[in-house]
């Protein structure tokens, strides 16, 4: 069968090579041109690509199971995988930008994937109400399935398929990366994934990636404007080293950075059904999946772990019923709504209520806990741990959380809150950024 996969993101190029191997063609188009010859990659739509990510242990499950030759390179270039003591994937460290381009690599080399980079696809070709191709460059291109990884920024898809539910989730971040100088140790960590703060009114977190590389990254309601400054370098400096934890990580003879400062873009959190209101596919011929299913902010790290989990379970659908897309499609569209979805609702859910206490509200016990409050209050209550062990994870979905929410607010009834890390609170960090801001102004204005 002749695919056409609409996207070379993560998703894209993971499902594009594991049908490859399951014995179809796949040609993978992408408007993206790919690295340059000197190496340089200027990734433009995709704004993520060199903020900080970490992948969750699901993405290095996805990669043993189905393109163990990737996560091998991937090791060489030097990502490490954080593991459990029962040997269990917790994280694989290493920067998006690695991560892709040894996915990248390999499909490039895979005898039956054509990877045709610099193509805009500008919609679908349709005949008798199902898609046979798509258009691109004019022309088209014939495919009996199209597979959509465009991601969470593709119009020609979105269009087709409807907007989804979700929305905008309000915070803003910005974030930098570094190279650890030789022989000095990473600063201080407290997680597989390196070093996560909640600070009084803001989180920052310092990601461990690939050969000594890692990255610092602030996160706000994005509401004071003040904290808007911290796209500026002075400023990000001024602020990273206020907060004691991280002034280590940032310390002259410890790193230096690789990146200017990057000022994030819209998050938000959305979910889209591939089927309409009779239960048929919305376009029969196509099936979407990563991002362009489901997008979830980067608040928690999940967004490339749904991806290959919905990339498994569409390798299993197509498998299944081969010569029927309809049929896989229907069963795909379930599946997510069962599997993915639960995500979706969980981050809307932690992240309004990760916002209205970032604005200074306490812990309501009016309501249902979010998932996160109830993982942090394993902190008071070992008891609480298998739950939520097996949520962080992404091995249980969250509502395996349900059967310890009562537990877990007893521990926030009797008063315990999770611990604020030391440093500046939102409102001292924003008067420092003006501050800092005002002095630097002042210095240009003075040297003119
Ligand atoms: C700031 C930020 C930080 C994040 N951090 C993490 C993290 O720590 N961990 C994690 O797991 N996830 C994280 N995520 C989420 C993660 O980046 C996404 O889940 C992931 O990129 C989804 O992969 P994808 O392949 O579905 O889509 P994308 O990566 O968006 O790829 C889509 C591809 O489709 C191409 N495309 C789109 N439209 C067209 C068109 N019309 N024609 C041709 N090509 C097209 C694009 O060029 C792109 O290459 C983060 C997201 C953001 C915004």
């Amino acid at each position: 069968m002749h695919t056409v996969v609409v996207g070379a993101g993560p998703a894209g190029l993971f499902i594009a090579i594991a049908l490859v191997r399951r014995g179809r063609h796949v040609v993978v188009v992408d408007r993206d041109r790919g690295p340059g010859r000197d190496g340089a990659w200027l990734r433009r739509g995709v704004m993520q690509f060199d903020h900080a990510h970490t992948f969750r242990g699901p993405v290095v499950e996805a990669l043993e199971a189905e393109v163990p030759d990737a996560l091998a390179a991937m090791r060489s270039a030097g990502a490490t995988v954080e593991t459990a003591p029962d040997g269990a994937p917790l994280a694989l460290r290493i920067r998006r930008m690695m991560f892709e381009r040894v996915l990248r690599d390999v499909a490039a080399r895979e005898p039956g994937l054509t990877l045709l980079s610099g193509h805009h696809v500008d919609g679908l070709r349709r005949e008798a109400g199902r898609a046979v191709g798509i258009v691109l460059d004019g022309g088209h291109l014939a495919a009996e399935l199209v597979i959509d990884a465009s991601g969470r920024a593709s119009r020609v898809m979105r269009d087709l398929l409807g907007a989804g539910e979700g929305g905008p989730c309000g915070a803003a971040y910005v974030s930098r990366q570094y190279r650890l100088m030789d022989a000095a140790a990473a600063g201080p960590v407290n997680s597989p994934v390196g070093l996560s703060l909640g600070l009084a009114g803001y989180f920052a977190v310092a990601f461990l990636h690939d050969g000594g590389t890692f990255s610092i990254t602030i996160t706000h309601d994005g509401t004071d404007p003040r904290m808007r400054l911290l796209r500026h370098r002075p400023v990000y400096e001024a602020a990273v080293r206020a907060i004691p934890a991280l002034a280590d990580w940032i310390e002259p003879d410890r790193a230096r950075p690789l990146t200017p400062v990057l000022p994030g873009g819209r998050l938000y959190n959305s979910y889209r059904s591939q089927l309409d209101p009779a239960g048929r596919p919305r376009v029969p011929g196509v099936i979407a999946v990563g991002d362009s299913v489901c997008t979830t902010t980067p608040l928690a790290g999940r967004g490339v772990a749904l991806a290959f989990l919905q990339a498994r379970a569409l390798l299993d659908v197509l498998t299944t019923h081969r010569d029927d897309e309809v049929a896989a499609t229907v069963e795909f569209d379930r599946w997510c709504h069962r599997n993915i979805r639960p995500w979706f609702v969980d981050h809307t859910h932690c992240d309004g209520d990760r916002l209205r206490r970032w604005a200074g509200g306490d812990v309501d016990l009016t309501r249902p806990l979010p998932s996160d409050l109830v993982v942090a209050a394993a902190g008071a209550d070992p008891a609480l741990r298998p739950a939520v062990t097996a949520y962080d994870r992404m091995a249980a979905l969250p509502s395996s959380l349900d059967a310890v929410q009562d537990r877990a607010r007893a521990v926030y009834a009797a008063g315990w809150r999770p611990p604020v890390a030391a440093g500046p609170a939102r409102d001292e960090l924003a008067r420092l950024c003006h501050a800092v801001s005002s002095r630097e102004c002042d210095l240009v204005v003075a040297g003119a």
